[in-house]
């Protein structure tokens, strides 16, 4: 395959996302840790910010999140740095995680007393990301995965992101409370991070036999010219079977066509970065890949 063991541009600054859908089963873990999989496995600095009390991405990295591991609970709600809940994925160089115990679901109602409580997270990786670059070097990516609500847990990934990334899942349905999820990036845009936008859309479980899937696919992509990623990702047992194995499908079978295109949606992620004149060097370099 002519991607895999291929190098991706470094953004010039670490480019932090929030993988975002209020709907559930969309295929948000499963794209955060299989892009970020990808994204380290390409020689980029990553770490994944679980902050789903299900504490799936944990898992899907083989990282331990059980009930008394430090997490991004203690990041929230008691002001640990994330230094000192990250580890280190046991399958993939490059790559971190700081886990999500269960602990977060209180999360949620306890932040609502704290100070300052829509930007706890910003500030723990405004910190995290200085002592980075002082120290081991600087990171490329920070991923969170979030869980399917609008709460103040996916409101403190909003204000300490940049961008927003939204799978959507190729079904009947998929676009109903998008345009609420738009709003609420507005609205923190507005008020709590001038900055956040959402920058790409992934199209998942897309299933080519179908023509709703491919419907579904036209519709997006007519809403959103730019944001939407060439690559789909295909319906794949070998994706929803990795997760048991504490891996991602980047090492649990990387032949696999749900690893390749996860691969070709992190080269698109990665390349976004590049200016018009480095997007023809780097075709250049590695002939044609359409
Ligand atoms: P979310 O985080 O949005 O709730 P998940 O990433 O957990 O969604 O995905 C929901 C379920 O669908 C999981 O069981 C996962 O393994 C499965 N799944 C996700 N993407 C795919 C895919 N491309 N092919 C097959 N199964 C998938
Ligand atoms: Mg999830």
């Amino acid at each position: 395959m002519a991607l895999a063991g291929r190098r991706f541009p470094r953004p010039k600054q670490t480019r932090v996302i929030t993988v975002s859908n209020q709907k559930g089963g969309v295929g948000k873990t499963t794209t955060t840790v299989n892009l970020a999989a990808a994204l380290a496995q390409a020689g980029l600095r990553v770490l994944v910010l679980d902050i789903d009390p299900q504490g799936n991405a944990s898992t899907a990295l083989g990282i331990d999140h059980h009930a008394e591991v430090p997490s991004v609970y203690d990041v929230l709600v008691d002001g640990m740095p994330i230094k000192d809940v990250v580890q280190k994925c046991p399958d993939v160089d490059n790559l971190w995680c700081a886990p999500a115990t269960i602990d977060l679901a209180g999360a949620e109602i306890e932040l609502v007393s704290l100070v300052a409580r829509e930007s706890r997270l910003q500030k723990a990786v405004a910190v995290y990301l200085e002592e980075q670059e002082a120290g081991p070097g600087r990171l490329d990516y920070i991923l969170i995965d979030c869980p399917p609500s609008l709460g103040l847990l996916t409101v403190n990934a909003f204000v300490a992101a940049q961008e927003v990334l939204i799978p959507i899942q190729c079904e009947y349905y998929a676009l109903e409370g998008l345009s609420q999820l738009l709003r609420n990036v507005d609205l923190i845009k507005g008020h709590l991070n001038p900055q956040l936008h959402v920058s790409t859309i992934l199209l998942t479980m897309y299933d080519g036999r179908t023509r709703l899937s491919s419907q579904v696919a036209d519709e997006v992509r007519a809403h959103f010219t730019t944001e939407v990623l060439k690559t789909t990702v295909p319906r794949s047992v070998r994706i929803s079977e990795a997760p048991s194995h504490g891996q991602t499908v980047m090492t649990y079978d990387p032949a696999s066509s749900g690893a390749l295109s996860y691969l070709e949606a992190a080269r698109e992620l990665a390349e976004q970065v590049l200016d018009e004149s480095e997007r023809e060097q780097q075709g250049e370099n590695t002939g044609d890949r359409s």
